[in-house]
């Protein structure tokens, strides 16, 4: 039985607790998981620990995905480690290791032990950290989902949409950067080695049947995304989609959870359109995006990049945002870089929610509240980062007003009109 199965059947419980979580009806929850329009990533071996569950989807808070990993040029599985540790810390909803390192098996078990919110991967790095590519066999794609899947994972990246005929329409196109999707890039130079069909796709059922055994959520990885604006919204991408959205449709049927991964790089005067047409293509399957940037020109600052343009598309329908640090497209972030990433993707992410959920606006009135009050305590314990702004407010030196204005506050001089 895996959760879409209790969903169909109205069975409750599981999404009592979710619902809770969410501030939503337990019925209506349960009624968006079985049509497919909200997941809850939650691998049945890890269902007896005590997990910070979510459930992504519509009308449901923007959730955040935080990623680490450790690099074939960096390999800190302690240090990575923290890094899952921040993001939960500042509030990521989940996490994806994403190594390709050594020893992925035992990071990956590190960070799922190591975390309680849900953690996911990527299958089909492993076969490439261990092989050339022209020696990856097609039944290494499979062995290595297996393995992510028995070691608990919660849910998976599956680049199955990567196929000979989306490669084609890819080669056919005029883009500047190809394909920057690690797992796309390797599944597609796979496929130009040996002319066989990517095994996720070829293999999508026995795909279904592992996933469905252990109740993990597929997310279908967007290959063939675009890396930079000039590349949005073509040929290559869309085809991939109309895979993406037919692989949907295969996993309902047997009642696996699944969502759609995005772009990546999108102009944002596209970002509304892009995310609603995607969302169509996909039978409004849960959409999950990195960014999208909506400008190539930011390297140190594509976390603040990516957080505009995550703003713009959790408003028009994006229901899970990945955060985007300011080493993005440089180097392999730190653990603060980490943490300020997930801070900025949560504030892109409310600032999407003030659009689509109508309660989320009291937190702001909460805050002005505080400030029209001068009361700093309560709007340090507000902030989406108390931290940093007890920090910045410590600059002021504890006096009622802030170090701006001084006595010419304006708030305090309105404040006190009736006193002279
Ligand atoms: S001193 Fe100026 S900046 Fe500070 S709270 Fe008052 S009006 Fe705002």
């Amino acid at each position: 039985m895996t959760l879409v199965d209790d969903a169909r059947k109205g069975l409750l419980t599981t999404f009592e607790k979710v619902a809770l979580i969410e501030n939503i009806e337990p019925r209506k929850l349960c009624k968006l998981v079985a049509s497919g329009r909200a997941v809850i990533p939650l691998n049945v071996k890890n269902s007896d620990r005590e997990r910070k569950l979510c459930a992504i989807g519509e009308g449901l808070k923007t959730k955040v995905n935080a990623n680490i990993g450790t690099s074939p040029m960096v390999f800190d599985p302690e240090g990575e480690l923290r890094k899952a540790k921040a993001a939960e810390q500042a509030g990521a909803h989940t996490v994806m290791d994403l190594s390709i390192g050594k020893e992925l098996r035992s990071v990956r078990r590190k960070i799922i032990k190591g975390v309680s919110i849900p953690v996911g991967t990527v299958p089909v790095y492993e076969p490439f950290v261990n092989k050339q590519v022209a020696d990856v066999g097609e039944d290494d794609f499979l062995k290595s989902l297996e393995s992510h899947i028995k070691d608990g994972v919660d849910f998976v990246t599956i680049h199955a949409g990567v196929t000979r005929e989306t490669v084609t329409h890819l080669k056919k196109s005029n883009r500047i950067l190809g394909i920057v999707s690690r797992g796309g890039s390797l599944t597609a130079r796979w496929i130009e080695e040996t002319g066989l069909e990517n095994p996720y796709y070829k293999e999508f059922d026995t795909v279904l049947d592992m996933c469905r055994e252990y109740d993990v959520t597929i997310s279908l990885g967007d290959g063939l995304r675009p890396g930079c604006i000039h590349d949005a919204s073509d040929g290559a991408e869309l085809s991939e989609q109309i895979v993406l959205g037919e692989l949907v449709r295969r996993a309902r049927e047997v009642g696996v959870q699944v969502m759609v991964e995005g772009p990546g790089h999108v102009p944002i005067d596209r970002i509304a359109c892009s995310v609603r047409s995607m969302k169509r293509i996909v039978h409004n399957a849960p959409i999950y995006l990195l960014g999208p940037l909506p400008t190539d020109i930011a390297p140190g600052y594509d976390h603040v990049v990516a957080a505009i343009g995550g703003a713009v598309a959790g408003m028009h329908g994006a229901d899970f945002i990945c955060v985007c640090t300011a080493s993005e497209h440089l180097a392999l972030p730190t653990e603060e870089e980490v943490r300020e990433a997930v801070i900025l993707t949560r504030i892109a992410s409310h600032i999407a929610d003030i659009v689509k959920l109508e309660d989320e606006r009291k937190w702001d009135d909460e805050m002005a509240h505080a400030r029209a009050e001068l009361n700093w305590s309560r709007q340090i314990n507000l902030a989406i980062d108390p931290v940093k702004t007890a920090q910045i407010h410590a600059r002021s030196k504890g006096e009622d007003v802030c170090s701006m204005c001084g006595e010419l506050c304006a708030i305090k001089q309105w404040l006190r009109r009736d006193e002279s």
